[in-house]
């Protein structure tokens, strides 16, 4: 099968966690999904034998919790402050997971601009190469404390994209709270259809001209969709993911179908009705 063949060839994924998925319905930080997708990323590095960056999200979400803060606030800087505040908290919460696991993680904070500039780019792809020939798990967020790109939209999806074409990954998932991208938006109707396969960009770009984020997340489905778009054109396939759903990424390797997949433009690599 088609599916099988394209996660067989995967050897360096990134994936991107939202703070939707991070969060539980009271906006805490729900330690048992985490738990499960660090169980997961595991599955992919023992078992697969798959190099994996982490960008996440959910330092706003965190830090609110601790600051006790119940609204998300719309002041930009008092969000920065809670960033910075909920950063340590989710980077203490990775660094036990995975300790428990035997893995260690590396935090990297990053700021859109960086990808401009070819020095500090050149820095950043370093450390993270670095890290993986270390065996270590970089985790990246966008630093908040020096850029709003990602608190304003976006909740890291383009931030990911970048860092997907930095490390030249094979793979961007995109793990959210819906399956997927749906032609209605599976919250108002419940029996609103995944689209599995993308692999035209004009289609997606339509459906998701109105859409608006949704929780705790600045994102939605048009940052996501931009996202893939980005990273299909520089040949690298996309996978969104339901992260609220068990087993969601080994369901996936194990050629499920499952999600929405977008397969990079122009390319005669996969053959669309067997995906
Ligand atoms: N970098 C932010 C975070 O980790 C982005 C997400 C948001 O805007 O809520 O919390």
């Amino acid at each position: 099968m088609e599916r099988d063949r394209i996660f067989k060839g995967i050897k360096k994924v990134v994936i991107k966690i939202g703070t939707n998925v991070l969060t539980s319905a009271n906006n805490r930080l729900d330690l048992s999904i985490i738990e499960h997708l660090v169980e997961q990323v595991c599955y992919l590095i023992k078992e697969k034998r798959v190099k994996v960056i982490i960008v996440t999200s959910g330092a706003i979400a965190a830090g609110m919790q601790l600051l006790g803060w119940k609204k998300r606030p719309q002041e930009i800087s008092r969000l920065q402050a809670a960033a910075s505040v909920g950063q340590s908290r989710l980077m203490r919460v990775y660094d036990r997971l995975f300790k428990e696991e035997g893995i260690n993680v590396g935090q990297i904070l990053l700021t859109r601009d960086i990808f401009t500039m070819p020095v500090r780019k050149n820095n950043a792809k370093e450390t993270i190469q670095t890290l993986l020939k270390l065996d270590v798990i970089p985790i990246i967020n966008e630093n908040d404390s020096v850029a709003v790109e990602e608190i304003k939209v976006g909740d890291n999806d383009i931030l990911s994209a970048y860092v997907a074409d930095l490390v030249s990954a094979d793979m961007l998932i995109i793990i959210t709270d819906v399956d997927g991208l749906s032609s209605i938006d599976p919250k108002e109707k419940s029996d609103s259809k995944v689209i599995s396969i993308v692999d035209n960009f004009s289609i997606a770009e339509r459906i998701v001209k109105n859409s608006v984020p949704s929780g705790y997340g600045t994102g939605g489905m048009k940052s996501k969709v931009s996202a893939a778009k980005y990273v299909t054109g520089k040949g690298i396939i996309c996978l969104i993911l339901n992260g609220k759903k068990m087993w969601c990424i080994k369901k996936a390797f194990k050629g499920e179908k499952i999600g929405t997949i977008f397969i990079p433009t122009g390319s005669k690599r996969y053959k669309k009705e067997n995906i």
